[in-house]
Order: C-alpha cells, then structure tokens, then sequence
C-alpha cells in the first residue's frame, strides 16, 4: 500500500497536519519519534511545564475534561492539575504535555495511523518516496510532510539538566513570566540577537528585577541594534568574559550561578532565581542527510512564498524544522494545517485519489 501522506514529527506542527490530512480523508500515518534526542514524541512542548501563550488553552486545570478526551491508556501522561493560585497570585497556564496529549487525541479522532518510531532516511530517487523507518519496513509515499522541530542548544552542564523546568529554560516568551521567575534577578547566557531579545523581554516584565547577561566573550555577536539595545537597558547588566559553570539551587528550584572566567579561570557565584540559555537551535534535519535544501542555519527551505513546499517535490516541512524565526508553538501548528492543504492539492493535480 502506498500512503498518501506521511508526517514525520509529532509536535504541534505533526498534529495538526495530521488533523487537516484525517479530515481530508487522506489517512495520514505520523511518525512519533522515540525517546532519541532527534524525534522528541510530542515534540518540545513534551519538556515544558507551563503554557501561557496558545490561545484557547486559558488554564490547563480541565482534568475531567481532559480525562475524558484522551484515551484512558494514555492518562499515566498527564500531569496532576495545577492549582488556581500560585504564590499567592492567580495562574492560568494549560501544561505542555496536556496540550500535545489533546493534539494528538484530535487527530487520533480523525482516522490518524500513529507509529512510535523514528525515520531514519527517506529515499527520494523514487516515486513513490520510501521513508526508511528505524525499525521496520519501508513505508511508501506519494507526499511526506516533515515536522521534526529544532532543539534549543543548552550548555551540557548536569545541574543544568537536573534544574529545566525548576529555573532553567530555553524560552524567555515561554515562560519568563511564570511564578518561580517573578521579580527575581535572572540571567541569560548567550551574546547573539536571541539572547538580547530574551534579557529585553524579561527585563521588560512588570516588576523585574536585574537580568545579567553572560557573554564568553569581550564582544557580542547580536546585531549592533539589538547590543545597543541591551547595553542601554537601565536593568540589563553585562557580565562579560564569563562562563557558567555550575548551576546552583536547593534541589527544588535554582538558586544561583557558578560563574568563570574566560580570561583567567577564577570563579564566582551569582544570586539568581533562573538561568535562560539562548545560544541558539538545532533544526532536527539529520535523517535527510543534506537532500532537502536549508539555509545557512540548516533550516529547511520553503521554495514559494507562503507555501510549504520544499527543495523536492512532495515533500513538504512544517513547524520549527523551517522556522528559525517565530518557533512558537502556534506558528508551528499553523504551518501544519498549511502543509496539509499543500498535499491535498498536490495530490488532487497529481490525480491521486
Ligand atoms: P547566534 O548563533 O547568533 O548566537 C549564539 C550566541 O550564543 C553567541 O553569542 C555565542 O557566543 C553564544 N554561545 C554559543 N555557545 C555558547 C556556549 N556554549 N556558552 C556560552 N555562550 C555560547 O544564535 P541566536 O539564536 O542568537 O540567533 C540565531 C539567528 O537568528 C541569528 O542569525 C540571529 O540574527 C537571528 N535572530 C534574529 C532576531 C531579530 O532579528 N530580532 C531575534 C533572534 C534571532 P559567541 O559569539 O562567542 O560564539
């Protein structure tokens, strides 16, 4: 059997090309990803708590609704309902793994084929494509949408790993204004313009405290506009030639940071309430092996304006892996249902049904 549409990633961008694709009754088979770093199931928003930003989802408190929604093997998944008040202070936020877990459930609703395993190759010398699995027989395509997301570079510190989610994280307009960061001095590592945006951002927050950015070197990498940017902000400071090298905290939420120095190794340890990393992405492109075009940042390339087209023809991409600009999760699941209606024509010129 030949597949009308395979979709490769199963973030926001997967589903909700799966949920356009199901309902176009082209009976789309997604590719979840295992647990390998490339193919994240549920894609990042699987590693983030708290979700402020995506609209329709004002709070994530829905367990009954949720419950019922979500097939009952799944429910283990899910987190435990998050409380109205938090620190005193009221809290909306739907989490990360209840949204994905909805996405998911809509397009399982339709007809969608899930397999949880990774691709590792697709053949494009063929038409039909062949998408090489991990772990199986190829499956045969006529179109494939690929949404494998990019994954934020952190430092590879283990109390970094240990605190994600407790003070650490990778996404100032995620979650910098949650509780646990409010009204604390933070830091971000990182010189480029992803770093200036992130300390403006935070710095911008009602009622911020002072936000230290630290660079490795005596320079930054950000645009001249955007350094200007930081460097006049009354509460972004500079900690130049530095290093983190321990991520501090009391087990539940960080505390502080070990600081070096790149000039002459000495440390120092730094009040903070959180860490944002901002040393940039990593688009999720390896199993292509260089035969769709990117960019100079190893994006893939949409080859019409507004479309979702890419190098090949028939293969499509979707989400964050061709987005190295917004990478927001609802930009992502609005390039999926693009993608969608971009196979469905491509089919109908194609004349299969
Ligand atoms: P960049 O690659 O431009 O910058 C990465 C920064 O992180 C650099 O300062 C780099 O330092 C630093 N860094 C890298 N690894 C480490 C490490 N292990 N420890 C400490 N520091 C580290 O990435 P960005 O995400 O900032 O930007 C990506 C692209 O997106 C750029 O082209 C940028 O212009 C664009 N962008 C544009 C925006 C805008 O126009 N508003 C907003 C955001 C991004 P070093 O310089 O020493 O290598």
């Amino acid at each position: 059997m030949t597949e009308k549409v395979v979709i490769i990633g199963s973030g926001p961008a997967g589903w909700s090309a799966a949920i356009y694709a199901a309902r176009a009754n082209l009976n789309p088979l997604v590719f979840e990803g295992t647990t390998k770093p490339e193919m994240i199931p549920l894609g990042q928003l699987a590693f983030t708590t708290e979700v402020e930003n995506y609209p329709g989802f004002p709070f994530g408190n829905v367990r009954a609704f949720i419950e019922s929604a979500v097939d009952a093997d799944r429910h283990w998944n899910l987190p435990p309902a998050p409380d109205h008040m938090k620190d005193g202070q009221p809290h909306y936020a739907v989490q990360g793994i209840e949204l994905m877990e909805l996405m998911k459930q809509q397009a399982l609703n339709f007809g969608t084929r899930v397999i949880g395993d990774d691709v590792v190759d697709i053949d494009m010398t063929t038409k039909p494509f062949r998408v090489i699995r991990g772990d199986g027989d190829p499956v045969e395509a006529h179109c494939v949408i690929v949404a494998t997301g990019a994954r934020a570079n952190y430092l590879g510190l283990p109390s970094e790993e240990k605190y994600k989610n407790k003070g650490v994280s990778a996404c100032a307009v995620c979650d910098g204004a949650l509780p646990i960061f409010r009204g604390k001095p933070l830091a971000v590592v990182g010189a480029g313009d992803s770093a200036v945006e992130e300390a403006t951002y935070l710095a911008n927050l009602k009622g911020a405290d002072r936000i230290y950015m630290i660079v490795r070197r005596d320079v930054m990498r950000a645009s001249k506009i955007m350094q200007e940017r930081a460097l006049k902000h009354p509460k972004i400071e500079m900690v130049w030639n530095t290093v983190v090298d321990e991520v501090l905290g009391d087990e539940k939420l960080v505390s502080g940071l070990r600081l070096k120095s790149t000039v002459d190794d000495s440390t120092r340890e730094l009040a903070v309430g959180g860490m944002f990393v901002a040393i940039g992405h990593t688009p999720n492109t390896a199993f292509l092996n260089g035969k769709l075009e990117t960019n100079d940042k190893g994006y893939i390339v949409w080859k019409k304006a507004f479309r979702t087209n890419t190098s090949v023809d028939g293969i499509f991409a979707a989400g964050d892996v061709a987005d190295d600009y917004y990478r927001q999760a609802v930009t992502s699941a609005g390039t999926g249902c693009m993608a969608a209606l971009d196979v469905e024509r491509w089919l109908t010129e194609h004349g299969i049904e």
